[in-house]
């Protein structure tokens, strides 16, 4: 059993080490992961400074990347800390799961970057309706919201044009010339 739940484990959260699965809740529309962080403490997004200090914790539905048509919606249990640097203006912060959550997300970061893709590549408004498909309900604005967030492209250096020797010399021996 303990070799399945691992399983499940990589299936679920690859790459996401600090993610532990507790269980998997499966109904006819929807998968409810039960997740929780196994990370020792977390980072202040102020300072910088780590803290293990539990301060409390709660529960956080992100809603995350649909699985074999159904929706599915992570049971996170999330902790606060507390800041233990007594010049920092945050007494208190709700621990990231890297990879995976962001501060007053909705959504996991793999279905952001799933959803800002979709609306990217069919344009928002019918990547909106495409999501709809998948068995994510989602707002036009969204999209464009999620598109609008993206990082600007690099813009790729100007490569030099030229006219390759071999196709000439090609065409030139097909048309009974030689080069
Ligand atoms: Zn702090």
């Amino acid at each position: 059993m303990e070799e399945v739940a691992l399983r499940l484990k990589e299936l679920l959260f690859p790459s996401i080490p600090d993610a532990a699965m507790l269980s998997v809740d499966v109904d006819i529309e929807i998968v409810r992961v039960d997740a929780q962080s196994i990370a020792d403490g977390a980072v202040c997004p102020v300072c910088g400074v780590w803290s293990n200090r539990v301060h409390g914790s709660y529960l956080r539905f992100p809603a995350d990347v649909p699985s074999g048509g159904r929706s599915v919606v992570l049971q996170l249990r999330v902790r606060r800390f507390t800041c233990e640097n007594s010049d920092c203006a945050r007494r208190t912060f709700v621990e990231q799961i890297p990879g995976l959550t962001r501060r007053h997300g909705q959504r996991t970061e793999r279905l952001r970057s799933t959803l800002a893709a979709v609306g990217l590549a069919l344009a928002v408004r019918a990547g909106a309706g495409f999501a709809r498909v998948l068995g994510v309900s989602v707002r036009r604005s969204t999209v464009l919201r999620l598109v609008d967030a993206l990082p600007e492209p690099e813009v790729a250096a100007p490569r030099v044009v030229g006219v390759d020797e071999s196709i000439c010399r090609r065409v030139a021996t097909s048309q009974g010339r030689t080069v």
